[in-house]
């Protein structure tokens, strides 16, 4: 019977079992509601590493020891139990309120700070714990589930840390699963659409490409931005579906306008690619499947990447791009200025564009001055084309200018617009273009 419920290799009780034991506490807490009790979710950080570099017996060795120091952690009437993998749990009882179990969950991580000694490996550990209270009307089930969710979100708030659960939290969490489910629908109703923003000469104002922005209009309520929607997309994984469909229509896009537009060099399209897809074993595949069903000039096609995904995995990040570029297509680093480039992992990868971040554009004192004309020698050194983001104002404009910047996109050109706009837009550009280059754009620093 013993093996049947306790988990072989720490001699824990298994997941059953302590869901057993813990609605027998919401059980009794129906007779006496005054009683509190609390489940504690612990998830070892960062624990497939350990796996990875040392091996799964070392790995089964870490599990045995840190369930030892749960045990020392514990009174001795405390329910400790092995969940599977990494992941523990720990039923607190007869607590007054939630700061004792708080205080258990400090205990547990306290005795983390000490190294596990793994034959003859000392190594360092941290864990990240949810904690959520029984209630008389919450099931045992539903106890778990929400100290998980704490867990999940003691995780996002960067490990070795611990999070109480709130009714807030469960919100947030159906919410999302809401959004995800309609993000689904999206996807295969074609309610996701591509808008583009002309990226133009900072010069003459002449358009060279434009920026593929995503727009998501639902059919029964307001239009949802990218930045609320990309990150639910990232986190369930519908990213790359919804990416492989972005790289498909631009490429599309941007072959048509070769045809209807001309122009020398031709217009191209900028694609912004999360790191989840970048990193997808799919994602080059996905590519050249658009680069081929769109007989696009790849020269005309830039794939932007942020600046913080581009450092995560250097040796990675640098071969896939390799593939890129042996493709033909081009490489920009969007948001420049607000990650953590060496910079000469700039010189090392084959990157050609470097896009200035809006907020240093935004708010063009003296000191972003001094930033965007100090990325813009870089880039020259580099040999790499500059866009300024986010122009607003004839006077951000001008400071560009000044600043030697090549080119620039910005609401002071014009918003993202919808495809079937941007013939429109390159016709009465290329009447317009060259008169800002006429007006003169004042060469002085005055005004900033
Ligand atoms: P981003 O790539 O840096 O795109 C530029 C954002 O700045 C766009 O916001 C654009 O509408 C906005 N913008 C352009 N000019 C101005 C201006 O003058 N003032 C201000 N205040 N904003 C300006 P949007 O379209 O909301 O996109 C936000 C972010 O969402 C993008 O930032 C990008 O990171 C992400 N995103 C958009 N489309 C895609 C996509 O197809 N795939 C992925 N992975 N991410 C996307
Ligand atoms: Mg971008
Ligand atoms: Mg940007």
């Amino acid at each position: 019977m013993f093996n049947a419920t306790h988990d072989a290799l720490t001699g824990l009780p298994d997941r059953v079992l302590f869901l057993g034991r813990l609605q027998s506490v919401v059980d009794r807490m129906k007779r006496h509601p005054h009683e509190a009790a609390a489940v504690l979710f612990i998830d070892i950080d960062d624990f497939k590493v350990v796996n990875d570099c040392y091996g799964h017996a070392i790995g089964d060795v870490l599990i045995k020891e840190v369930s030892n120091r749960l045990r020392a952690c514990m009174r001795s009437d405390g329910t400790i139990a092995r969940m599977g993998g990494d992941e523990f749990t720990v039923l607190v009882e007869d607590i007054a309120d939630p700061s004792d179990a708080i205080r258990v969950a400090e205990r547990i991580q306290a005795s983390f700070e000490r190294p596990f000694l793994l034959e003859g490996l000392e190594i360092f550990k941290s864990t990240s714990i949810g904690v959520a209270m029984t209630s008389p009307v919450t099931s045992a089930e539903a106890v778990l589930q929400n100290a998980d969710i704490a867990m999940y979100r003691a995780k996002d708030q960067g490990k070795a840390c611990s999070e109480l659960f709130d009714r807030t939290m469960h919100e947030q969490v159906m919410n999302r699963l809401l959004l995800e489910a309609k993000l689904r629908y999206a996807l295969q109703n074609e309610e996701l659409t591509l808008h583009y923003q002309p990226i133009v000469a900072v010069d003459t104002g002449a358009v060279q490409g434009f920026e593929a922005l995503l727009r998501w209009q639902p059919s029964e309520s307001n239009s949802i931005p990218p930045s609320t929607f990309v990150p639910v997309a990232e986190q369930c994984g519908l990213i790359v579906p919804i990416s492989a469909w972005v790289l498909k229509t631009a490429c599309l896009e941007a072959a048509s306008w070769r045809q209807r537009y001309p122009a020398d060099p031709p217009l191209y399209v900028g694609i912004n690619i999360s790191s989840k897809h970048f990193s997808h074993a799919g994602f080059i595949g996905h590519v050249k499947d658009a680069l081929e069903q769109s007989a696009v000039d790849p020269q005309c096609i830039t794939i932007e990447l942020t600046e913080s995904l581009a450092m995560n995995d250097v040796a990675a990040t640098g071969q896939t791009m390799s593939q890129l570029r042996t493709l033909g297509v081009k490489l920009s680093i969007d948001d420049f200025g607000t990650g953590y480039s060496s910079l000469s992992y700039l010189r090392r990868f084959p990157v050609d564009t470097l896009k200035i971040d809006q907020s240093f554009v935004k708010t063009m004192d003296a000191e972003n001055y001094a930033i965007v004309k100090t990325i813009v020698g870089l880039a020259r050194n580099l040999d790499l084309k500059v866009v300024a983001e986010g122009v607003e104002t004839p006077n951000q404009h001008r400071l560009l200018a000044l600043a030697g910047c090549g080119s620039a996109q910005g609401f002071l050109f014009a918003e993202p617009m919808p495809a079937n706009s941007v013939g429109v837009f390159i016709e009465s550009n290329r009447r317009n273009s060259g008169q800002t280059e006429q007006k003169g754009l004042a060469r002085s620093t005055a005004g900033l």
